[in-house]
Protein backbone atom coordinates (compact mmCIF):
# COMPACT_ATOMS: atom_id res chain seq x y z
CA UNK A 1 0.00 0.00 0.00
CA UNK A 2 1.59 3.22 -0.93
CA UNK A 3 2.33 5.49 2.03
CA UNK A 4 -0.35 7.94 0.97
CA UNK A 5 -3.17 5.58 1.23
CA UNK A 6 -2.76 4.85 4.93
CA UNK A 7 -4.43 8.23 5.84
CA UNK A 8 -7.35 8.18 4.01
CA UNK A 9 -9.53 5.87 6.53
CA UNK A 10 -8.66 8.91 8.71
CA UNK A 11 -10.41 11.05 6.02
CA UNK A 12 -13.14 9.20 6.13
CA UNK A 13 -13.83 9.02 9.67
CA UNK A 14 -13.46 13.10 10.06
CA UNK A 15 -15.89 13.60 7.59
CA UNK A 16 -17.85 10.53 9.57
CA UNK A 17 -17.79 13.03 12.76
CA UNK A 18 -19.46 16.01 10.96
CA UNK A 19 -21.60 14.74 8.29
CA UNK A 20 -24.89 13.44 9.50
CA UNK A 21 -25.14 9.52 9.36
CA UNK A 22 -27.36 9.06 6.78
CA UNK A 23 -25.35 11.23 4.40
CA UNK A 24 -22.11 9.53 5.54
CA UNK A 25 -23.82 6.45 4.34
CA UNK A 26 -25.14 7.54 1.00
CA UNK A 27 -22.48 9.73 -0.10
CA UNK A 28 -19.28 9.07 1.52
CA UNK A 29 -19.18 4.64 2.50
CA UNK A 30 -17.95 3.72 -0.90
CA UNK A 31 -15.19 6.50 -1.72
CA UNK A 32 -11.96 5.19 -2.30
CA UNK A 33 -8.47 6.63 -2.06
CA UNK A 34 -6.91 6.28 -6.21
CA UNK A 35 -4.31 7.87 -5.96
CA UNK A 36 -2.16 11.04 -5.81
CA UNK A 37 0.34 13.13 -8.47
CA UNK A 38 2.18 15.86 -9.61
CA UNK A 39 4.49 15.49 -5.82
CA UNK A 40 1.32 15.62 -3.79
CA UNK A 41 -0.42 18.29 -5.24
CA UNK A 42 -3.03 16.17 -6.25
CA UNK A 43 -5.27 13.56 -4.84
CA UNK A 44 -7.44 11.25 -6.91
CA UNK A 45 -10.60 9.71 -5.08
CA UNK A 46 -12.68 6.90 -6.59
CA UNK A 47 -16.65 7.81 -6.27
CA UNK A 48 -19.68 5.29 -7.37
CA UNK A 49 -21.14 7.22 -9.75
CA UNK A 50 -21.21 10.78 -11.48
CA UNK A 51 -24.08 12.17 -9.30
CA UNK A 52 -22.32 10.80 -5.93
CA UNK A 53 -19.43 12.79 -6.88
CA UNK A 54 -21.94 15.86 -8.17
CA UNK A 55 -23.70 16.00 -4.67
CA UNK A 56 -20.45 16.11 -2.68
CA UNK A 57 -18.80 18.85 -4.87
CA UNK A 58 -22.38 20.69 -4.34
CA UNK A 59 -23.10 19.58 -0.79
CA UNK A 60 -19.82 18.38 0.87
CA UNK A 61 -17.30 20.06 -0.80
CA UNK A 62 -15.81 22.11 2.20
CA UNK A 63 -16.10 18.89 4.51
CA UNK A 64 -14.22 16.74 2.03
CA UNK A 65 -10.89 19.98 1.58
CA UNK A 66 -11.01 20.04 4.87
CA UNK A 67 -10.65 16.45 5.91
CA UNK A 68 -8.33 16.20 3.06
CA UNK A 69 -6.10 18.98 3.95
CA UNK A 70 -5.84 17.68 7.50
CA UNK A 71 -4.67 14.61 6.58
CA UNK A 72 -2.69 15.37 3.09
CA UNK A 73 -2.13 18.77 3.33
CA UNK A 74 0.03 19.56 0.27
CA UNK A 75 -3.29 18.65 -2.07
CA UNK A 76 -4.35 21.70 -3.73
CA UNK A 77 -6.66 19.88 -6.12
CA UNK A 78 -8.70 17.28 -5.75
CA UNK A 79 -9.49 15.42 -8.59
CA UNK A 80 -12.70 12.34 -9.10
CA UNK A 81 -12.72 8.88 -11.08
CA UNK A 82 -16.01 7.50 -11.45
CA UNK A 83 -15.09 3.65 -10.39
CA UNK A 84 -17.98 2.08 -11.39
CA UNK A 85 -19.84 2.06 -14.25
CA UNK A 86 -24.14 2.83 -14.06
CA UNK A 87 -24.72 -0.96 -14.56
CA UNK A 88 -23.18 -1.88 -11.39
CA UNK A 89 -23.38 0.11 -9.01
CA UNK A 90 -24.86 -0.29 -5.74
CA UNK A 91 -27.28 2.56 -4.85
CA UNK A 92 -25.80 5.40 -3.04
CA UNK A 93 -29.04 6.30 -1.38
CA UNK A 94 -30.20 9.41 -0.74
CA UNK A 95 -32.30 10.12 2.43
CA UNK A 96 -35.41 10.21 1.04
CA UNK A 97 -34.92 6.72 -0.88
CA UNK A 98 -33.76 5.33 2.61
CA UNK A 99 -37.04 6.66 3.83
CA UNK A 100 -38.68 4.99 1.32
CA UNK A 101 -37.84 1.45 1.13
CA UNK A 102 -38.83 -1.17 3.32
CA UNK A 103 -35.02 -2.00 4.83
CA UNK A 104 -31.59 -0.74 4.16
CA UNK A 105 -31.10 -3.71 1.89
CA UNK A 106 -30.14 -2.49 -1.33
CA UNK A 107 -32.23 -1.68 -4.46
CA UNK A 108 -32.30 -4.85 -6.45
CA UNK A 109 -32.31 -4.93 -10.09
CA UNK A 110 -34.95 -2.08 -11.68
CA UNK A 111 -38.46 -3.32 -11.86
CA UNK A 112 -39.61 -2.94 -15.32
CA UNK A 113 -42.70 -1.81 -14.33
CA UNK A 114 -40.93 1.64 -13.53
CA UNK A 115 -40.03 2.18 -16.98
CA UNK A 116 -43.02 4.51 -16.98
CA UNK A 117 -42.15 6.89 -14.12
CA UNK A 118 -41.86 9.64 -16.59
CA UNK A 119 -44.96 10.56 -18.28
CA UNK A 120 -44.57 10.86 -22.45
CA UNK A 121 -42.51 14.31 -22.70
CA UNK A 122 -45.90 16.01 -24.76
CA UNK A 123 -47.70 14.97 -21.63
CA UNK A 124 -48.18 18.51 -19.91
CA UNK A 125 -50.30 16.53 -17.19
CA UNK A 126 -52.64 19.61 -17.40
CA UNK A 127 -56.17 19.21 -16.37
CA UNK A 128 -58.53 20.28 -18.43
CA UNK A 129 -61.18 21.35 -16.05
CA UNK A 130 -59.01 24.12 -14.72
CA UNK A 131 -58.76 26.90 -17.31
CA UNK A 132 -59.14 31.15 -16.91
CA UNK A 133 -62.96 30.48 -18.53
CA UNK A 134 -63.94 29.15 -14.96
CA UNK A 135 -61.95 31.21 -12.45
CA UNK A 136 -63.31 34.16 -11.21
CA UNK A 137 -60.90 37.16 -10.46
CA UNK A 138 -61.69 38.44 -6.92
CA UNK A 139 -59.79 40.90 -4.59
CA UNK A 140 -58.07 38.25 -3.19
CA UNK A 141 -56.70 36.67 -6.16
CA UNK A 142 -56.55 39.47 -8.33
CA UNK A 143 -52.73 39.96 -7.95
CA UNK A 144 -52.00 36.75 -8.35
CA UNK A 145 -53.84 36.49 -11.93
CA UNK A 146 -52.59 39.64 -13.26
CA UNK A 147 -49.05 38.27 -12.72
CA UNK A 148 -49.45 35.06 -13.81
CA UNK A 149 -51.59 36.63 -17.37
CA UNK A 150 -48.42 39.00 -17.87
CA UNK A 151 -45.73 36.59 -18.49
CA UNK A 152 -47.81 34.57 -21.51
CA UNK A 153 -46.90 36.77 -24.36
CA UNK A 154 -43.42 36.44 -22.99
CA UNK A 155 -42.14 33.89 -20.85
CA UNK A 156 -39.30 33.81 -18.69
CA UNK A 157 -38.60 37.49 -19.28
CA UNK A 158 -40.93 39.17 -17.30
CA UNK A 159 -40.90 37.58 -13.27
CA UNK A 160 -39.09 34.28 -13.36
CA UNK A 161 -40.06 32.52 -11.27
CA UNK A 162 -43.58 33.19 -10.43
CA UNK A 163 -43.90 32.21 -6.76
CA UNK A 164 -47.67 32.29 -5.73
CA UNK A 165 -48.52 31.35 -1.99
CA UNK A 166 -51.86 30.99 0.15
CA UNK A 167 -53.54 28.38 2.43
CA UNK A 168 -55.41 24.93 0.74
CA UNK A 169 -58.47 25.34 -1.56
CA UNK A 170 -57.79 29.14 -2.51
CA UNK A 171 -57.46 28.72 -6.06
CA UNK A 172 -53.09 28.08 -6.32
CA UNK A 173 -53.75 25.04 -8.23
CA UNK A 174 -56.51 26.29 -10.62
CA UNK A 175 -54.83 29.31 -11.44
CA UNK A 176 -50.90 27.85 -12.46
CA UNK A 177 -52.85 24.99 -14.68
CA UNK A 178 -55.01 27.85 -16.16
CA UNK A 179 -52.16 29.25 -17.20
CA UNK A 180 -50.52 26.08 -18.42
CA UNK A 181 -53.40 25.83 -20.77
CA UNK A 182 -53.04 29.82 -22.00
CA UNK A 183 -49.70 28.80 -22.56
CA UNK A 184 -50.62 25.49 -24.61
CA UNK A 185 -52.93 28.21 -27.14
CA UNK A 186 -50.69 30.17 -27.30
CA UNK A 187 -47.72 28.59 -27.54
CA UNK A 188 -48.57 24.88 -29.30
CA UNK A 189 -45.02 23.78 -29.65
CA UNK A 190 -44.08 24.33 -26.03
CA UNK A 191 -43.17 21.92 -23.60
CA UNK A 192 -45.31 22.33 -20.67
CA UNK A 193 -45.11 20.29 -17.27
CA UNK A 194 -47.46 20.68 -14.58
CA UNK A 195 -46.06 18.31 -11.28
CA UNK A 196 -46.27 18.68 -7.54
CA UNK A 197 -43.63 18.94 -5.55
CA UNK A 198 -44.22 15.35 -4.47
CA UNK A 199 -44.53 13.37 -7.78
CA UNK A 200 -40.76 15.25 -8.22
CA UNK A 201 -39.85 13.84 -5.43
CA UNK A 202 -41.02 10.26 -6.13
CA UNK A 203 -40.26 10.36 -10.05
CA UNK A 204 -36.61 11.49 -8.53
CA UNK A 205 -36.44 8.29 -6.38
CA UNK A 206 -36.84 6.21 -9.25
CA UNK A 207 -35.01 7.58 -11.49
CA UNK A 208 -32.63 7.18 -8.76
CA UNK A 209 -33.38 4.10 -8.09
CA UNK A 210 -33.25 2.95 -11.78
CA UNK A 211 -29.94 4.69 -12.42
CA UNK A 212 -31.68 6.96 -14.60
CA UNK A 213 -30.28 10.10 -13.30
CA UNK A 214 -29.15 11.86 -16.67
CA UNK A 215 -32.56 10.87 -18.20
CA UNK A 216 -34.23 12.78 -15.51
CA UNK A 217 -32.18 16.15 -15.47
CA UNK A 218 -32.99 15.82 -19.21
CA UNK A 219 -36.66 15.46 -19.11
CA UNK A 220 -36.77 18.69 -16.79
CA UNK A 221 -34.11 20.50 -19.08
CA UNK A 222 -36.22 20.50 -21.93
CA UNK A 223 -39.26 21.45 -20.46
CA UNK A 224 -40.41 25.40 -21.68
CA UNK A 225 -42.71 26.22 -18.86
CA UNK A 226 -42.45 24.25 -15.36
CA UNK A 227 -45.61 24.51 -13.21
CA UNK A 228 -44.38 22.87 -9.85
CA UNK A 229 -47.01 22.72 -7.32
CA UNK A 230 -46.84 22.64 -3.21
CA UNK A 231 -43.18 23.25 -3.25
CA UNK A 232 -43.15 22.81 0.12
CA UNK A 233 -43.19 18.60 0.46
CA UNK A 234 -40.02 19.11 -1.13
CA UNK A 235 -38.68 19.82 2.72
CA UNK A 236 -36.20 17.62 4.15
CA UNK A 237 -35.67 15.60 0.92
CA UNK A 238 -32.32 16.89 0.42
CA UNK A 239 -31.77 14.82 -2.41
CA UNK A 240 -34.20 16.17 -4.61
CA UNK A 241 -33.95 19.72 -3.41
CA UNK A 242 -30.33 19.07 -4.87
CA UNK A 243 -31.59 18.10 -8.34
CA UNK A 244 -34.32 20.45 -8.28
CA UNK A 245 -31.60 23.35 -7.32
CA UNK A 246 -30.19 22.21 -10.52
CA UNK A 247 -32.90 22.03 -12.80
CA UNK A 248 -33.96 25.48 -11.78
CA UNK A 249 -30.97 27.20 -12.57
CA UNK A 250 -30.60 25.52 -15.83
CA UNK A 251 -34.50 26.71 -16.88
CA UNK A 252 -33.52 29.72 -15.14
CA UNK A 253 -30.57 30.56 -17.02
CA UNK A 254 -32.51 29.81 -20.64
CA UNK A 255 -35.18 32.04 -19.54
CA UNK A 256 -37.38 29.47 -18.94
CA UNK A 257 -40.37 30.27 -17.20
CA UNK A 258 -41.31 28.75 -13.56
CA UNK A 259 -43.98 28.81 -11.70
CA UNK A 260 -44.13 27.61 -8.36
CA UNK A 261 -46.91 27.13 -5.59
CA UNK A 262 -46.88 27.01 -1.58
CA UNK A 263 -48.69 26.81 1.19
CA UNK A 264 -46.93 29.86 2.77
CA UNK A 265 -44.23 32.54 1.91
CA UNK A 266 -40.39 31.57 0.98
CA UNK A 267 -39.13 33.02 3.96
CA UNK A 268 -41.26 30.58 6.19
CA UNK A 269 -41.17 27.61 4.65
CA UNK A 270 -38.87 25.43 6.46
CA UNK A 271 -36.59 22.49 5.56
CA UNK A 272 -35.96 24.18 2.39
CA UNK A 273 -32.50 24.80 1.59
CA UNK A 274 -31.64 28.76 1.70
CA UNK A 275 -30.02 28.86 -1.75
CA UNK A 276 -33.77 27.48 -2.82
CA UNK A 277 -35.81 30.18 -0.70
CA UNK A 278 -33.36 33.09 -1.87
CA UNK A 279 -34.18 31.66 -5.81
CA UNK A 280 -37.72 31.68 -4.86
CA UNK A 281 -37.67 35.63 -4.17
CA UNK A 282 -35.76 36.21 -7.40
CA UNK A 283 -38.81 37.24 -9.35
CA UNK A 284 -42.61 37.98 -8.23
CA UNK A 285 -43.85 36.45 -4.74
CA UNK A 286 -47.58 36.81 -5.25
CA UNK A 287 -50.04 35.49 -2.48
CA UNK A 288 -53.53 34.50 -2.85
CA UNK A 289 -55.64 35.76 0.20
CA UNK A 290 -58.81 34.31 1.71
CA UNK A 291 -61.70 35.94 -0.09
CA UNK A 292 -63.82 37.92 1.31
CA UNK A 293 -67.87 38.31 1.69
CA UNK A 294 -68.36 39.57 -1.79
CA UNK A 295 -65.49 37.72 -3.58
CA UNK A 296 -67.15 34.57 -2.25
CA UNK A 297 -70.87 35.73 -3.61
CA UNK A 298 -69.35 35.95 -7.06
CA UNK A 299 -66.92 32.82 -7.21
CA UNK A 300 -70.12 30.90 -5.71
CA UNK A 301 -73.02 32.10 -8.22
CA UNK A 302 -70.91 31.77 -11.14
CA UNK A 303 -70.25 28.22 -10.20
CA UNK A 304 -74.28 28.24 -9.00
CA UNK A 305 -74.85 28.82 -12.51
CA UNK A 306 -72.35 26.68 -14.14
CA UNK A 307 -73.27 23.50 -12.42
CA UNK A 308 -77.32 24.07 -12.84
CA UNK A 309 -78.17 24.86 -9.07
CA UNK A 310 -80.54 27.80 -8.61
CA UNK A 311 -79.86 30.02 -5.25
CA UNK A 312 -81.56 32.87 -4.76
CA UNK A 313 -79.90 35.95 -3.24
CA UNK A 314 -80.47 34.97 0.29
CA UNK A 315 -79.21 31.73 -0.09
CA UNK A 316 -75.67 32.79 -1.94
CA UNK A 317 -75.72 34.92 1.35
CA UNK A 318 -76.40 32.62 3.19
CA UNK A 319 -73.64 30.63 2.30
CA UNK A 320 -70.99 32.44 1.56
CA UNK A 321 -71.56 33.51 4.68
CA UNK A 322 -71.59 31.13 6.60
CA UNK A 323 -68.47 28.81 4.22
CA UNK A 324 -65.84 31.63 5.07
CA UNK A 325 -62.50 29.27 4.92
CA UNK A 326 -62.35 27.86 1.16
CA UNK A 327 -63.32 28.02 -1.76
CA UNK A 328 -63.31 23.91 -2.05
CA UNK A 329 -65.97 24.21 0.81
CA UNK A 330 -68.31 26.12 -1.34
CA UNK A 331 -67.94 23.68 -4.58
CA UNK A 332 -68.82 20.84 -1.67
CA UNK A 333 -72.17 22.73 -0.28
CA UNK A 334 -73.07 23.05 -4.41
CA UNK A 335 -72.40 19.52 -4.76
CA UNK A 336 -74.14 18.43 -1.86
CA UNK A 337 -77.47 21.23 -2.92
CA UNK A 338 -77.03 19.62 -6.96
CA UNK A 339 -77.79 16.13 -5.01
CA UNK A 340 -80.38 17.22 -3.18
CA UNK A 341 -81.97 18.63 -6.12
CA UNK A 342 -81.22 15.44 -8.15
CA UNK A 343 -82.38 12.98 -5.72
CA UNK A 344 -86.07 15.07 -4.51
CA UNK A 345 -86.62 16.55 -8.68
CA UNK A 346 -86.89 19.92 -7.38
CA UNK A 347 -86.10 22.44 -9.45
CA UNK A 348 -84.46 24.86 -6.26
CA UNK A 349 -84.23 24.46 -2.27
CA UNK A 350 -86.38 26.24 -0.02
CA UNK A 351 -84.07 28.74 2.51
CA UNK A 352 -84.89 26.22 5.35
CA UNK A 353 -83.39 23.48 3.59
CA UNK A 354 -80.46 25.29 2.24
CA UNK A 355 -80.10 26.53 6.40
CA UNK A 356 -80.23 22.49 7.82
CA UNK A 357 -77.85 21.58 4.72
CA UNK A 358 -75.55 24.54 5.98
CA UNK A 359 -75.85 23.04 9.94
CA UNK A 360 -75.31 19.61 8.82
CA UNK A 361 -72.22 20.70 7.03
CA UNK A 362 -70.75 22.08 10.15
CA UNK A 363 -69.84 19.22 11.81
CA UNK A 364 -68.40 17.60 9.52
CA UNK A 365 -66.13 20.45 8.80
CA UNK A 366 -64.30 22.03 12.50
CA UNK A 367 -62.10 24.46 10.45
CA UNK A 368 -65.44 26.00 9.61
CA UNK A 369 -65.81 28.25 12.06
CA UNK A 370 -63.25 30.32 11.01
CA UNK A 371 -61.55 33.15 13.23
CA UNK A 372 -58.62 35.70 11.57
CA UNK A 373 -56.10 33.70 12.91
CA UNK A 374 -53.81 37.12 13.03
CA UNK A 375 -56.26 38.39 16.16
CA UNK A 376 -55.88 35.39 17.73
CA UNK A 377 -53.86 34.28 20.71
CA UNK A 378 -53.66 30.70 22.78
CA UNK A 379 -54.22 33.15 25.76
CA UNK A 380 -56.96 34.62 24.60
CA UNK A 381 -58.71 31.31 23.41
CA UNK A 382 -57.94 30.46 27.34
CA UNK A 383 -59.51 33.21 28.27
CA UNK A 384 -62.88 32.56 26.40
CA UNK A 385 -62.82 29.15 27.20
CA UNK A 386 -62.28 30.09 31.06
CA UNK A 387 -65.22 32.51 30.65
CA UNK A 388 -67.92 30.65 29.21
CA UNK A 389 -67.05 27.59 31.66
CA UNK A 390 -66.44 29.29 34.76
CA UNK A 391 -62.80 27.82 35.47
CA UNK A 392 -59.44 29.00 35.70
CA UNK A 393 -56.72 28.81 33.78
CA UNK A 394 -54.84 26.45 35.89
CA UNK A 395 -58.11 24.16 35.81
CA UNK A 396 -57.82 24.00 32.17
CA UNK A 397 -54.10 23.49 32.08
CA UNK A 398 -53.79 21.25 35.12
CA UNK A 399 -54.70 17.22 35.17
CA UNK A 400 -58.26 17.47 37.08
CA UNK A 401 -60.53 15.10 35.71
CA UNK A 402 -63.78 16.84 36.08
CA UNK A 403 -65.86 15.83 33.12
CA UNK A 404 -66.43 19.75 32.99
CA UNK A 405 -62.75 20.73 32.95
CA UNK A 406 -61.91 17.75 30.74
CA UNK A 407 -64.45 19.03 28.02
CA UNK A 408 -62.89 22.51 28.43
CA UNK A 409 -59.22 21.40 28.03
CA UNK A 410 -60.25 19.48 24.96
CA UNK A 411 -62.32 22.29 23.43
CA UNK A 412 -59.09 24.40 24.32
CA UNK A 413 -56.76 21.99 22.21
CA UNK A 414 -59.29 22.13 19.21
CA UNK A 415 -59.07 25.70 18.66
CA UNK A 416 -55.15 25.50 19.33
CA UNK A 417 -54.95 22.75 16.52
CA UNK A 418 -57.88 23.99 14.18
CA UNK A 419 -57.91 27.55 14.64
CA UNK A 420 -54.49 28.14 15.56
CA UNK A 421 -52.89 25.66 13.38
CA UNK A 422 -50.58 24.67 15.65
CA UNK A 423 -48.93 20.77 15.80
CA UNK A 424 -50.08 18.17 18.19
CA UNK A 425 -46.63 18.30 19.87
CA UNK A 426 -46.77 21.87 20.48
CA UNK A 427 -49.96 21.79 21.52
CA UNK A 428 -49.04 18.86 24.42
CA UNK A 429 -46.18 21.26 25.76
CA UNK A 430 -48.06 23.95 26.52
CA UNK A 431 -50.38 21.62 28.51
CA UNK A 432 -48.16 20.56 30.83
CA UNK A 433 -45.85 18.51 28.87
CA UNK A 434 -48.83 16.27 27.94
CA UNK A 435 -48.05 14.05 25.06
CA UNK A 436 -49.06 14.55 21.07
CA UNK A 437 -51.30 11.36 21.41
CA UNK A 438 -53.46 13.07 24.16
CA UNK A 439 -54.04 16.18 22.56
CA UNK A 440 -54.61 13.97 19.16
CA UNK A 441 -57.35 11.89 21.25
CA UNK A 442 -58.69 15.19 22.81
CA UNK A 443 -59.27 16.80 19.44
CA UNK A 444 -60.78 13.83 17.67
CA UNK A 445 -63.24 13.66 20.87
CA UNK A 446 -63.81 17.34 19.88
CA UNK A 447 -64.62 16.39 16.48
CA UNK A 448 -66.65 13.50 16.86
CA UNK A 449 -68.78 15.82 19.66
CA UNK A 450 -69.66 18.20 16.73
CA UNK A 451 -70.98 15.66 14.79
CA UNK A 452 -73.83 13.96 17.50
CA UNK A 453 -73.58 16.67 20.20
CA UNK A 454 -75.64 20.43 19.75
CA UNK A 455 -74.12 21.31 23.28
CA UNK A 456 -70.68 20.88 22.11
CA UNK A 457 -71.22 22.65 18.68
CA UNK A 458 -72.77 25.32 20.89
CA UNK A 459 -70.34 26.31 23.15
CA UNK A 460 -67.92 26.44 20.37
CA UNK A 461 -70.04 28.70 18.30
CA UNK A 462 -70.23 30.54 22.02
CA UNK A 463 -66.50 30.61 22.55
CA UNK A 464 -65.95 31.84 18.72
CA UNK A 465 -68.40 34.92 19.63
CA UNK A 466 -66.31 36.34 22.83
CA UNK A 467 -63.10 35.93 21.08
CA UNK A 468 -64.74 38.04 18.24
CA UNK A 469 -66.29 40.78 21.10
CA UNK A 470 -63.60 40.69 23.59
P1 LIG B 1 -55.34 25.25 -3.83
O1 LIG B 1 -54.47 24.70 -4.89
O2 LIG B 1 -55.00 26.65 -3.46
O3 LIG B 1 -55.46 24.38 -2.63
P2 LIG B 1 -57.40 24.77 -5.77
O4 LIG B 1 -56.82 25.46 -6.95
O5 LIG B 1 -57.33 23.30 -5.75
O6 LIG B 1 -56.80 25.36 -4.41
O7 LIG B 1 -58.90 25.26 -5.62
C1 LIG B 1 -59.86 24.56 -4.88
C2 LIG B 1 -61.16 24.52 -5.64
O8 LIG B 1 -61.72 25.80 -5.70
C3 LIG B 1 -60.96 24.06 -7.07
O9 LIG B 1 -62.00 23.21 -7.44
C4 LIG B 1 -60.99 25.34 -7.86
O10 LIG B 1 -61.53 25.13 -9.15
C5 LIG B 1 -61.89 26.22 -7.04
N1 LIG B 1 -61.50 27.62 -7.11
C6 LIG B 1 -60.55 28.24 -6.39
N2 LIG B 1 -60.47 29.54 -6.68
C7 LIG B 1 -61.41 29.77 -7.62
C8 LIG B 1 -61.84 30.93 -8.34
N3 LIG B 1 -61.28 32.12 -8.13
N4 LIG B 1 -62.82 30.78 -9.23
C9 LIG B 1 -63.38 29.58 -9.44
N5 LIG B 1 -63.04 28.46 -8.80
C10 LIG B 1 -62.07 28.54 -7.89
MG1 LIG C 1 -53.36 22.93 -4.82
Amino acid sequence: MPATQEYWPLVLENIKSKVTESSYKAWFSRLEFVSTGNQGRKIIIGVPSAFNKQYIENKFKGELRDAIGKYYPQVVHIDYKVTQTNDTIEMDQPEEIIKTSDSHQTVTRPDPSLSTYLPSKSLSNLNPKYTFDNFVVTKNNELAVSVCKSIVDQPGTMYNPIFIYGSVGLGKTHLIQAIGQKMLETHPSFNIKYITSETFVNQFILAFQKRKMDEFREYYRSVDLLLIDDIQFIASKEATQEVFFHTFNELHQANKQIIITSDRAPKTLVGIEERLVSRFEWGMVVDIVKPDLESRMAILSDKAMRMGVALNPDQCTMIAESIDSNIRELEGVLNKIKAKLQISMQPSLSDEEVALLLNKTQPDNPIRINLDVSTQTPDRILQAVCKLFAISKADVLGSSRQKNIALARQITMWFYKFELDLSYPTIGKMFNGRDHTTVMHGCNKINKLLKTDTKTSNKIQTIKDLLLHM
